[in-house]
């Protein structure tokens, strides 16, 4: 079967992928612990549910505006205004089908053909099949000290005449880390200096431990939104742990914001109306069930971080937000796919790569399930990997000897 090569060259997911595969072990009844996942455990919020519902009693559920309903970027302007101290127009918002749309369209809106878009690692696995997509080409800039924050000029030396984007992600997929203030502010002084966009992945803006407060971007900018190259992309997939509504924004620019509603009527028409009330719900509703969130989520990270650090060998910086961590795992293997897979076959425990990151070595360990998923979780990972560990195991019904130390 003939396809283009544009769509030979994309990379298939490897967390969809993973999420495959432990979903086949655990339909033949296999204990399979998922450290790999990317959405918490909550239930969708209740304002949420009550508006999505009422649109849906209502029985008229048709197309929606397609930068997304007024109600809805109401809330988001509002959003913009309380969070990031930015008083922005509802016409430099933009609502996608998930900030994952949001961040294509931004792409799509910016990049010609063999323009050049910033990653800094580790990065999000999506970032440079996406940049592919836009017909531009990633430039990876990974940190020279082997930490998950990048030198101001380690980024500034990448920029060159066919740059036109940079993707910041702070708090960080996969790596946990929270950008300090004076790289945020170095950063986005140098796009504005360079003519340069500044895409602001926020989608973990608030699920923080420790009283860390991610940088605004737009703390550091004097332009007016129309005028700023900074583009700010949230949603409601992490804040709220509403993965499935699949609702995603950008604040940016009035011309992007246009150029990207027109990508949008002629990809996608619209993001779903039920989803879009769902989102305005829980933008407009109690704003406790982020703080329930984040405070699971941080109690999660230290069951994590105490479990990690009983394993020598194995190296992690704690996260500062999000619910991943990506311990160095070098020590065990340098090839983070085999150990990945090894761990799976041996221990039924799904961990990603690093090298899906651009962090190979690592492993990404997910904490966004339940304590039991976290402590059992790393106990096996334990048992297959570290000598000082007891030898045997009882995983389900079977009791298990290590063999291969
Ligand atoms: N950015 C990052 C860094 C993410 O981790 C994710 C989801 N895993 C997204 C964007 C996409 O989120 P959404 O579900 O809103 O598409």
């Amino acid at each position: 079967m003939a396809t283009s090569r544009l769509g030979r060259s994309i990379r298939p997911s490897a967390t969809l992928a993973l999420n495959e595969r432990a979903a086949r072990l655990r339909a033949q009844g296999k204990p399979v612990i998922h450290l790999g996942g990317g959405e918490p455990k909550n239930r969708t919020p209740l304002s949420a549910i009550t508006a999505a519902s009422a649109v849906l009693a209502g029985g008229d559920v048709k197309y929606a505006p397609t930068d997304g309903t007024a109600g809805l970027k109401q809330a988001i302007v509002r959003y913009t205004e309380e969070h990031y101290g930015r008083l922005v127009a509802p016409e430099n918002v933009i609502v996608s089908s998930g900030a994952k749309q949001s961040l294509a369209n931004a792409l799509l809106a910016i990049v010609d053909p063999g323009d050049e878009v910033v990653i800094l690692a580790p990065y999000w696995v999506s970032y440079p099949e996406m940049v592919r997509l836009a017909y531009g080409e990633p430039v990876i800039v990974t940190p020279e000290d082997g930490s998950f924050v990048p030198r101001l000029d380690e980024v500034r030396a990448a920029f060159g005449s066919a740059t036109r984007a940079l993707i910041v992600n702070s708090p960080n997929n996969p790596s946990g880390a929270v950008y300090p203030e004076a790289l945020v502010r170095g950063l986005v002084e140098l796009c504005e200096e360079r003519g340069v966009h500044l895409l602001m992945d926020d989608i973990y803006h608030r699920l923080v431990s420790d009283g860390v407060r991610p940088p605004s971007a737009y703390a550091f900018t004097g332009r007016d939104v129309d005028e700023s190259h900074v583009l700010v992309v949230n949603g409601v997939s992490k804040l709220y742990g509403m993965t499935g509504f699949r609702i995603g924004w950008t604040v940016a620019p009035r011309p992007l914001v246009e150029t990207m509603t027109n990508v949008q009527a002629q990809t996608t028409s619209c993001p779903a109306a039920v989803s879009m009330a769902a989102a305005e719900g829980a933008l407009r509703g109690p704003q406790s069930v982020v703080e329930s969130l984040r405070l699971s989520i941080q109690t999660l990270r230290e069951v994590m971080l105490t479990e990690l650090r009983a394993f020598e060998a194995v190296h992690v910086t704690a996260p500062q937000g999000t619910f991943y961590c990506l311990p160095d795992f070098r020590a065990c293997s340098e090839d983070s796919e085999e150990l990945s897979r090894f761990l799976l076959d041996k221990a039924l425990v799904v961990t990603v790569p690093g090298k899906e990151f651009g962090a190979e070595g690592h492993l990404r360990l997910s904490y966004c399930g339940s304590v039991k998923d976290v402590t059992e979780g790393v106990r096996r990972i334990r048992w297959a990997l570290d000598p000082t560990a007891p030898s045997e195991i009882t995983i389900g019904e079977r009791r298990l000897v290590r063999d291969w130390l």
